[in-house]
C-alpha cells in the first residue's frame, strides 16, 4: 500500500527550524566569547532555569543519567541501601542506583497514570530504604504530595526523574520541586531539547547544589584544588546557548503537545485505553501512549499507512539482559504496559492535520 500521507514520529530537524536564527546567533557569539566550558551561558542558563522550576538552585550537567548518578552520590549512601524506583521507567534511572553499588527496589506503578503508586510504596520501604526516586513517565507529575508525606513519615530521600516532564505540574507546584533534588535530561528528544546531550539538578538546598557543583567538576571548587573524587559532567557551553533559546519556547512548545494530546482525546475511539486526565495535574505529553492488547497489529497498520510510531518500551527493565541477578521479583503490571503501549506522534514539528490523519487512520483499525 502506498499512503498519500505519512506522519514521521519525530523530526528533529523541523522541531529545531523555528529557533534556526536564533541558533546561529547564539554561535557566533559563542565563538567569539573564546570561553568554551562553563562559561558566563551556562550560569545564565542555570538562573533561568531554576527560575522556570521554581526552585533556588540548577546546576547544568553533561546527561539525564549523570544528574540522577550524581544526586545519589551526594547522600554517600551506605552500600547496599536499598532505593525505590518504579518498575516501568527507562533503564537509565535504574543504572544511576546500581552504579552507586546501591539496590533498586522496583515498584509496580499505578495502571492509570503509569507512575509510582504511593500505597505500593508505602509497603516496599524497609529499614535498608534511603530514598525514592519517582518518574514523571511520560510528562505526567506523579502523585507528589503523597510522596513527599510518605517520605517526611520514612526520613527518606526524593529525587525527581524530570527526564519526561519539564514544566508539568501537580496542583500548581512544578515537577522538580517537590524533592531533594529534580533530574532533568535535554536529551535532543525531550520537551527542552539540546543539540546534543545535556542534564542537571534542580534544588532548594544550597549546600546539595554546591555539592554537585564540585562533583561535576572534579570535586573541586577552586582550580587544581580537589575536595571530594568527582567526575567530568558539565554542561556544554554551547549547549547552554541553544538550551537558553529554547527554554523561551518551553511553554509554547508544551503548549503545542497539550492541544495535540487534545485532539487524540476527543477524537480517538475508547476501544484503546488513553492516558488518564486527572483534576490537579498539568500533564505535557512528552509521549502520547496509547494500549491495546492488538499493539504489534496496530503498529504495523499504522505503518502501512504512512505513520511511525514508537514504543516506550519494548522490554521492561526487570527482564533485560543486564539486569539479571540484580533485580529480583514479578512485575505483572509493568509487563502489562510493556506488551500493550503504544506512543503516537505528538511533537512540536507535528501540526493538527498530522495528528487528524492519525486519528482517522487509527479510529478505522479493525482486525
Ligand atoms: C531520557 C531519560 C533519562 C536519561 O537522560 P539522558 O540525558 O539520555 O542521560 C532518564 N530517565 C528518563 C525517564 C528518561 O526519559
Amino acid at each position: 500500500m502506498n499512503p498519500t500521507k505519512t506522519v514521521p514520529y519525530e523530526n528533529l530537524q523541523k522541531l529545531n527550524q523555528p529557533f534556526e536564527a536564533e541558533f546561529r546567533a547564539s554561535f557566533d557569539r559563542f565563538l567569539v566569547s573564546g570561553w568554551y566550558i562553563l562559561g558566563k551561558q551556562v550560569a545564565t542558563f542555570e538562573q533561568n532555569f531554576a527560575s522556570y522550576c521554581r526552585t533556588a538552585h540548577f546546576t547544568g550537567l553533561a546527561s539525564g543519567l549523570d544528574a540522577l548518578t550524581i544526586a545519589l552520590q551526594v547522600y554517600g549512601f551506605k552500600k547496599g541501601s536499598e532505593v525505590i524506583v518504579p518498575s516501568n521507567t527507562y533503564i537509565a534511572t535504574i543504572l544511576a542506583i546500581v552504579n552507586n553499588g546501591l539496590k533498586p527496589v522496583l515498584v509496580e506503578p499505578d495502571l492509570r497514570t503509569y507512575n509510582l503508586d504511593p500505597e505500593l510504596t508505602a509497603r516496599a520501604i524497609t529499614t535498608k530504604t534511603v530514598a525514592i526516586i519517582p518518574v514523571h513517565l511520560y510528562g505526567k507529575c506523579c502523585n507528589m504530595e503523597a510522596l513527599m508525606a510518605l517520605a517526611r513519615t520514612h526520613n527518606l530521600k526524593v529525587i525527581e526523574d524530570v527526564a519526561q516532564a519539564h514544566g508539568a505540574e501537580q496542583n500548581g507546584h512544578r515537577a522538580g520541586a517537590f524533592g531533594d533534588f529534580g533530574a532533568f535530561s535535554f536529551y535532543p528528544t525531550k520537551n527542552l531539547g539540546a543539540l546534543g546531550d545535556g542534564g542537571g539538578l534542580s534544588t532548594n538546598d544550597p549546600q546539595l547544589d554546591a555539592a554537585v557543583r564540585m562533583i561535576r567538576n572534579y570535586g573541586s571548587k577552586v582550580k587544581y584544588y580537589n575536595e571530594v573524587a568527582g567526575i567530568n559532567s558539565r554542561l556544554d557551553e554551547l549547549q547552554a546557548f541553544f538550551l537558553d533559546v529554547k527554554l523561551k519556547a518551553l511553554d509554547d512548545i508544551n503548549n503545542h503537545k497539550r492541544h495535540l494530546a487534545h485532539l487524540y482525546h476527543t477524537g480517538l475511539t475508547d476501544r484503546f485505553v488513553k492516558p488518564v486526565v486527572e483534576a490537579g495535574y498539568h500533564d505535557v505529553y512528552h509521549i502520547f501512549n496509547i494500549r491495546t492488547p492488538e499493539r504489534d497489529a496496530l503498529r504495523t497498520y499504522l505503518e502501512n499507512h504512512g505513520i511511525k510510531t514508537e514504543i516506550h518500551y519494548p522490554v521492561p527493565p526487570h527482564r533485560q539482559k543486564a539486569m539479571q541477578g540484580v533485580i529480583e521479583g514479578n512485575f505483572p503490571i509493568s509487563e502489562e504496559i510493556h506488551s500493550t503501549t503504544l506512543s503516537l506522534p505528538i511533537s512540536y514539528c507535528h501540526t493538527d492535520e498530522d495528528v487528524e490523519y492519525v486519528i482517522e487512520v487509527a479510529n478505522r483499525f479493525h482486525r
